[in-house]
């Protein structure tokens, strides 16, 4: 009996010593929920994932390589290994298409297979040079390899697909995404999920000078960004009322920094309330005004938990180049206005004084400002 499956393997998963087993179980878990769809069943056996059932080998490789954890895809066959006329006759039909060179990797982890690695490859290896004459021997630098592993079965596979790497989500804790309709944060909530993080998101809304649309752009981005890992929970926080707080009383120069100081505490509030142990930001040094060492400085001393900004070293280029490989770019290119961008100072302070910020805020009532922000935020599950 021979059947089409897919070898998932894992990096840095392999690393983890005595918590293997925990990292392992998550890994196959978050593979059985991207592939449910497919009709593919995941299982671990002998150190290996294995997919199988599918409907669209193809079609289900590219799904498991989205999979955070997943470090290549390796469309395989798996054939019985006691007939190894049938392994070499597969081997040569798995090669016909190829052209250039190649060569032959045997793996055997059943060391009571009456052949040797050297020696299968050697058989193997000859019985595809008789059927493809376009493909020459290179043991040093082939265009393709072909792998043999000989476990309880015989596995034969060609193609490996690099996939995402990172960790499997579950197994880095929880996090809160500040998520705004912009292009960077969505990048920053996928290079933190990518480490194995749960997300829940935050996104301050200011109606009506933000408009329903562009809520709905933030919850879409969200979902994109959720389907890598398990979903998220969007809070959605009435933010006008600090803004016109923040716009009245406060100096204009440091209206941005005021706001984003507030971002940061209701964040907090929120994320404490549902067990997130970190903040995440799309910031980076010197994008904007709030983006200088000394505005972050000021906007990180009202948080007393870790601050996860993954693009501070990107250049915008480069985070676009992300935004549009992870699929959020078109979305985040939507036009829609972002509390941000409603009431921007002419001339942000790019050196602000963390007394000064101190001293403005004195004129507004913070604590009920922000109490009503986090009472009347939004649950939306994505
Ligand atoms: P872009 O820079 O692409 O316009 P951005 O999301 O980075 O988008 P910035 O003005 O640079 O927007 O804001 C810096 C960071 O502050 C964002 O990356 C995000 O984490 C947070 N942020 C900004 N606006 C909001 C918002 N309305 N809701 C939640 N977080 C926000
Ligand atoms: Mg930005």
């Amino acid at each position: 009996m021979e059947r089409e499956l897919i070898l998932a393997r894992y990096g840095e998963v392999f690393l983890k010593g005595l918590n293997r087993p925990y990292f392992m179980r998550a890994l196959v878990k978050n593979l059985k929920k991207a592939v449910a769809d497919e009709g593919a069943d995941v299982w671990l056996h002998d150190g290996r994932i294995f997919i199988a059932g599918f409907e669209d080998m193809d079609r289900c490789a590219e799904k498991a390589c989205r999979v955070f954890g997943v470090h290549s895809v390796c469309p395989a066959l798996e054939m019985e290994k006691d007939d190894f006329g049938a392994i070499c006759r597969k081997a040569a039909e798995m090669c016909r298409d190829l052209t250039g060179t190649f060569k032959v990797s045997a793996r055997r982890s059943d060391k009571r297979y009456p052949m040797d690695s050297p020696h299968i490859n050697a058989e193997v290896g000859g019985a595809v040079l008789d059927a493809c004459p376009n493909l020459k021997v290179d043991l040093h630098h082939p265009d393709h390899v072909l792998n043999v592993e000989i476990r309880d079965k015989a596995y034969l596979y060609v193609k490996v697909l690099p996939a995402v790497g990172g960790m499997p989500v579950g197994t880095g804790g929880r996090a809160a995404l500040l998520l705004s309709g912009g292009i960077d944060s969505p990048v920053a909530g996928w290079q933190i999920a990518k480490r194995g993080v749960r997300l829940i998101a935050v996104h301050y809304h200011s109606y009506p000078y933000t408009s329903d649309r562009a809520k709905e752009k933030v919850l879409e981005l969200a979902r994109i960004v959720g389907a890598c890992c398990g979903g998220m929970r969007v809070f959605v926080v009435p933010f006008t009322k600090i803004q016109m707080e923040i716009h009245e009383k406060c100096p204009e120069d440091y209206t941005t920094l005021i706001m984003r100081r507030y971002m940061m505490r209701i964040a907090e509030r929120i994320a404490r309330r549902e067990g997130a142990q970190a903040l995440v930001t799309g910031e980076s040094i010197g994008q904007v005004a709030s983006q200088t060492m000394e505005a972050l400085g000021v906007t990180d001393a009202v948080v007393d938990m870790p601050v996860f900004r993954p693009l501070i070293s990107f250049d915008k280029s480069e985070i676009i180049e992300v935004a549009r490989r992870i699929g959020t770019l078109e979305t985040s290119e939507l036009p829609y206005e972002d509390c941000c961008t409603v009431f921007t100072p002419r001339h942000p302070a790019t050196h602000p004084k963390m007394e000064k910020a101190v001293e403005a805020e004195e004129m507004l009532d913070s604590e009920n400002l922000i109490r009503e922000a986090v009472e009347g935020a939004e649950l939306i599950t994505v």
